[in-house]
């Protein structure tokens, strides 16, 4: 007997009629004789009755929770007072019921999945993604996909594979290595992103180009991010960055409109990369909510309050009225994010109490005026080095819109740029340097004369983010098409022409070879989905998921292996 419907496509138009329906018993109850099922597949759940004098009533019998069953039956409304909702109006009353394959008792209740220890639902993943909430987030997930697919196929993408095993392309993190059988001693990279092998498809002239590209980053690991994960890679020739920026705010509102029926304004909102330390203390704002930091370095500059008095930077902030735990949370915050300490003082009539009023009183009356706090209102400062006294107080500032929810007050989704990088940042550790987006971006075409002066941090990259809720969702730039450019950033990020060779020879040479003005973006799929459904945690909308210790708690990976392995590897371990 095949099946007539999915569950959850059943109507009203279907009343009467006798329906077969297969899935999982998500619930059985005994209740005067009559057995009461719950039947669930991808598509919903249904309410089956088993009359004690039916046919089908030994069959059912012998149904327990997540055995698989076919189900027979009228579909009809349930008796008036027993109805609630409208999907649950309706009933089956089985004619016949065939047990298609048993199943062990689960080892958690998949109601309560959500209450379940992580490590658990991870252990036994396939039994967690039979929960509605996750078959709904990879749903969303695959629409998500489908929509992203359609938009850029529309457009003139082409979609192509790059290769797994290849060389280590720069982003910033450790690579994760693949030992060569064929080859002892010699090592594959598994790419940090694809971005070496997209800019040669556009020097190879496929002019626009797209990939659901797996990545892979060995890195710490944070509730956003995951070993491998899922980049949408794409990459245009002859645009300059209002072109990308363009194309990305359609393609994003499209997804958003198909999948979720949301409306994103547009064109998004705009922030220079140093506004959005400056104002929010981070490259990634949340703007679903204000207060914004004031800068009242002048006010304290050279004055009695030594603290604030040689800082590079004061900021403030105007929190709610706090009490002495918060405060105390909230410095630990500051201090953890790099601030020496988080400095506070409430307004208390035309004045200020607690923390460090009393060295404000030269400023009391400036201060009550540039902040506009209530009575009553918690003023919060970092002082220090600008973007690490900004920084600090970004913190702070999510951890009061955590503790106040400040961001339900404001739109479900804020999606905005942030432009205007800088190309260099210094690498206080390594003494040296370095790309801040990846070497292969270019400068601003007003800047590029800076390279190798004393002016090398003022140089602009042409580099954006897109950002969503405070969620770093993509990144890309404008790249660097010039080969003396690009030998220019190389030496800049201390790379001597020999070694530029060595890593990056066969790209130095494909880009002498005619390489057309090109730029792109690659979203972090799995961050932007995670969103979009409303999780916390990017593992919520990966099927299969590491755990934040890197480790495949179902698979068990990474696990030893063979010494028989290694040597056919030519590799040995070292003993600790
Ligand atoms: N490859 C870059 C990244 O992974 C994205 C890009 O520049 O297109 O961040």
């Amino acid at each position: 007997m095949k099946r007539t419907a999915m569950i959850g496509h059943l109507s009203p138009t279907h009343a009467g009629q006798t329906v077969t329906l297969q899935g999982w018993v998500n619930r059985r109850r005994d209740l005067g004789g009559l057995i009461f099922l719950e039947l669930r597949d991808r598509s919903g759940l249904i309410q089956v009755q088993v009359e004690p004098n039916s046919p089908a009533f030994a069959q059912a019998d012998r149904l327990r929770a997540e055995y698989v069953a076919e189900i027979e039956g009228a579909y009809q409304l349930r008796p008036e007072n027993q109805r609630k909702g409208l999907a649950a109006d309706y009933e089956v009353i089985a004619l016949r019921v065939k047990v298609l394959n048993t199943a062990k008792t689960p080892a958690f209740e998949l109601e309560k999945g959500a209450e379940v220890a992580e490590d658990i639902r991870l252990k036994y993943r396939y039994l967690d993604l039979r929960r509605p909430e996750m078959q709904r987030a990879l749903m969303l997930r695959s629409r998500a996909t489908a929509a992203v697919t359609a938009f850029l196929d529309a457009e003139g993408f082409v979609a192509v594979e790059t290769p797994m095993l290849t060389k280590s392309t720069p982003e910033g993190a450790r690579d994760f290595l693949v030992p060569s059988r064929l080859n002892p001693g010699e090592f594959y990279a598994l790419p940090q992103s694809p971005q070496l092998f997209k800019q040669l498809l556009m020097i190879a002239g496929f002019d626009r180009y797209y990939q659901l590209a797996r990545c892979f980053r060995d890195e710490d690991l944070r509730a956003d991010r995951q070993p491998d994960f899922t980049q949408l890679d794409m990459e245009m020739s002859f645009v300059d960055q209002e072109d990308v920026l363009e194309l990305q705010e359609r393609l994003l509102s499209h997804v958003f409109k198909t999948v979720l029926d949301v409306d994103l304004p547009l064109p998004f909102s705009r922030l220079s990369y140093h506004d959005a330390i400056d104002r929010y203390g981070s490259d990634k704002p949340d703007l679903r909510f204000g207060m914004e930091f004031m800068d009242v370095t002048d006010l304290f500059s050279g004055g009695e309050f030594a603290a604030f008095a040689d800082a590079g930077a004061v900021k403030v902030l105007v929190a709610p009225e706090l009490t002495r735990k918060q405060i105390d949370e909230l410095e630990r915050v500051a201090k953890q994010n790099g601030a020496r300490g988080l400095a506070w003082a409430r307004r208390n009539g035309d004045g200020f109490t607690g923390g460090i009023s009393k060295f404000l009183t030269q400023q009391t009356a400036a201060l009550l005026e540039q902040t506009g706090v209530q009575d009553g209102g918690t003023l919060l400062f970092a002082a220090g080095e600008w973007k690490r006294a900004a920084t600090a107080l970004g913190a702070v500032r999510l951890s009061l819109r955590d503790l106040f929810a400040l961001a339900s007050a404001g739109p479900q989704f804020h999606v905005s740029w942030v432009t205007d990088f800088p190309q260099l940042e210094y690498d206080e550790d390594r003494a040296s340097w370095t790309y801040m987006h990846h070497p292969f971006t270019a400068p601003h075409p007003d800047d590029a004369g800076l390279f190798g002066t004393g002016r090398q941090s003022e140089i602009r990259a042409q580099a954006y983010d897109l950002v969503l809720n405070g969620f770093e969702i993509g990144g890309g730039s404008i790249r660097i098409h010039d080969p003396a450019v690009q030998q220019q950033m190389f030496a800049a990020i201390g790379l001597t022409p020999e070694e530029a060779r060595r890593q990056f020879g066969f790209f130095l040479d494909a880009l002498e070879s005619g390489t057309p003005p090109h730029g792109g973006i690659a979203w972090g799929f799995d961050r932007l989905v995670m969103v979009m459904a409303g999780a916390t945690s990017i593992r919520e909308v990966i099927a299969f998921p590491k755990n934040n210790r890197g480790a495949d708690l179902m698979a068990l990976a990474p696990s030893p292996v063979s010494a028989a392995q290694l040597t056919e590897l030519g590799l040995d371990l070292l003993q600790d």
